[in-house]
């Protein structure tokens, strides 16, 4: 499931809340800034988008 960055405009990487984003983003951090999705992934940095 993807999940959704709040405090960063609000991009979807790929991944789940409570782990780490293809991109290389912590999710436990800042657990308040981050939601599973149903949306696309919008975020195009390697390892979320291929
Ligand atoms: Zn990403």
């Amino acid at each position: 499931m993807p999940v959704k960055h709040l405090k960063g405009g609000g991009e979807v990487h790929k991944g789940t809340k409570g782990g780490i984003t293809g991109c290389g983003f912590d999710t436990k951090e800042h657990p308040d800034h981050w939601v599973n999705t149903q949306e696309k992934i919008s975020c195009n940095k390697r390892g979320c988008n291929y």
